[in-house]
């Protein structure tokens, strides 16, 4: 396989992380992308199709059924919903259709880096503030962000938060959404809700109070598909517009959108899921502790490990990696550049990742 292409924007692929430490592609074990362990029981029979449209007809690019069908699972009207490939599209919508160049969005830190990525795509201004403390939670420092609302177009909050595992405050989130609310020009409060199976809460039900507030949700944690690349955001419908004015019509596949509606009517599996890499979880967390790896309290599948200075984290992470674990790095810029951050896998997967920890340390 070709690795030499790659450019070093995302995330490298298994050949590329195997090439580099002499390992086959197949010993390489993702504990950096926070993805579901076993696939979904969907797939089989959502694969075989029949397809429709067709798969020699372009995809129907409204999605009525996959809009309906994430309109149903979420509890709203599908005119409520916008449909995206990933997540990640739903948050380029947004920066499309909310940011123009020169305006600005507010950005917690530490959290999720593609909305930095594409508010700066769109050559618009991050506004950063810092989250608090671990000690505090790692909560939203609602008085600094409040502060900052006048001059963003964008609030981009991640709850339950990636990198830090954490939800935030409830009287936290209404806090900046009210005030956001009482600006002449209020601008977009995004929700992404992508941990909310875990977290089983949920700000969508706030749409009609807060006709701002957009909550962003994916195929790719819960429901195991991350490599069908599929996402939405549910919104007041004023929001759902502005967002559908930018949306490209084709760029789910047929394929894809059909899979994702037929997990989204039965997502009892997501449920299941969820409860086994809970259970996962807690069990894992208590075994790197057993090894002097301390995780800070998280709701979702994956764990925040503390290991020392930045040198040190990355230090481990060289060492996991040449056993072909890849766990995810924070730069020396980040504030939880002393962290390592890493997904919650099967049993025998985790199992492979603490024998690589002790080897570390011995
Ligand atoms: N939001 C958050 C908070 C995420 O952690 C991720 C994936 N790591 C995404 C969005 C992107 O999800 P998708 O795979 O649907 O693009």
């Amino acid at each position: 396989m070709n690795t030499r292409s790659q450019v070093t924007t995302w995330e490298p692929s298994d050949a590329a992380i195997a090439e580099r430490y002499g390992l086959r592609a197949e010993e390489i074990l993702r504990f950096d992308l926070n993805t579901s362990p076993w696939p979904s029981p969907a797939l089989p029979e959502a694969l075989a199709g029949p397809f429709d449209p067709p798969l020699n007809e372009y995809p129907d690019s409204y999605y009525a059924d996959l809009t309906d069908a994430a309109a149903a699972y979420t509890g709203v009207e599908p005119d409520e919903v916008v449909v995206g490939a990933g997540a990640d599209e739903v948050i380029d919508l947004v920066a499309k259709a909310f940011l123009p160049a020169g305006s600005a969005a507010i950005v917690p830190i530490p959290t999720y880096s593609m909305y930095g990525v594409f508010t700066t795509h769109r050559a618009a201004r991050i506004v950063p503030v810092a989250r608090l403390s671990a000690e505090h939670g790692f909560g939203l420092d609602v008085p600094a962000m409040i502060a900052a609302l006048p001059e963003v177009s964008v609030v981009w909050l991640c709850n339950p938060n990636n990198p830090t595992g954490a939800a935030d405050a409830t009287d936290d989130v209404r806090a900046i959404l009210a005030a956001a609310g009482e600006l002449p020009k209020p601008p977009l409060v995004v929700v992404d809700e992508a941990y909310h199976e875990f977290s089983r809460t949920s700000v969508v039900g706030w749409r009609q109070e807060f006709p701002n507030l957009l909550t962003i949700r994916t195929m790719s944690k819960a429901f195991a598909l991350a490599g069908i690349r599929v996402g939405y955001g549910a919104a007041h419908r004023s929001v759902i517009e502005k967002l559908e004015r930018v949306r490209p019509p084709g760029s789910i596949s047929t394929v894809s959108s059909h899979i994702a509606t037929a997990a989204l009517r039965s997502p009892d599996y997501a449920a299941a899921n969820v409860e086994a890499l809970t259970i996962e979880r807690e069990w894992l967390a208590t075994e790197l502790a057993a090894r002097g790896w301390h995780s800070t309290p998280s709701i979702c599948n994956f764990l925040l490990v503390r290991i020392g200075d930045n040198a040190a984290a990355e230090a481990a992470a060289e060492a996991l990696l040449r056993s072909g674990i890849v766990p995810r790095t924070f730069g020396p810029a980040n504030p939880l550049r002393g962290h390592l951050r890493i997904t919650v896998r099967s049993r025998p997967e985790n199992e492979r990742l603490l024998t690589a920890v002790e080897r570390l340390s011995a």
